[in-house]
């Protein structure tokens, strides 16, 4: 999505010059890693197939009759836009969903796996 938005506003941020995709590169930098980033170069018909999806996921928002809100509950505990569907009075921490997630992974014991004890 980064790389097709650079595509379309390209020439807005450049000065009125487009930006062709082979131009863009997307890196991802670890500082754990510094000698190892992660690039993704671009090509025009990667932009191609973005620009389609993105466009397809806009005018399905937009024709969209309703926004039923999920009878999943427990998916509404960190969600920033809670206070707006009434299931919080402020915004849900993301990160804090990630940490809970993390966590849970961390813990993530099968009790029936383990042995009984006798004592
Ligand atoms: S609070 Fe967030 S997750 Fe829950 S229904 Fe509303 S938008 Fe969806």
């Amino acid at each position: 999505m980064y790389r097709a938005l650079l595509v379309q506003a390209g020439a807005f941020l450049n000065g009125g010059k487009p930006i062709a995709p082979e131009q863009i590169e997307m890196i991802y930098w670890f500082s754990d890693f510094p000698n190892d980033p992660a690039r993704f170069p671009y090509q025009a018909d990667q932009f191609k197939r973005d620009w389609d999806a993105l466009t397809r996921f806009a005018e399905e928002i937009k024709s969209a009759s309703s926004y039923p809100k999920t009878e999943d509950v427990n998916r509404c505990l960190y969600c920033p836009y809670r206070s707006y569907c009434n299931r919080g009075v402020r915004a849900g921490d993301a990160l804090d969903a990630e940490l809970e997630t993390e966590a849970e992974e961390l813990f993530d014991i099968n009790f029936e796996q383990i042995g009984e004890i006798e004592f």
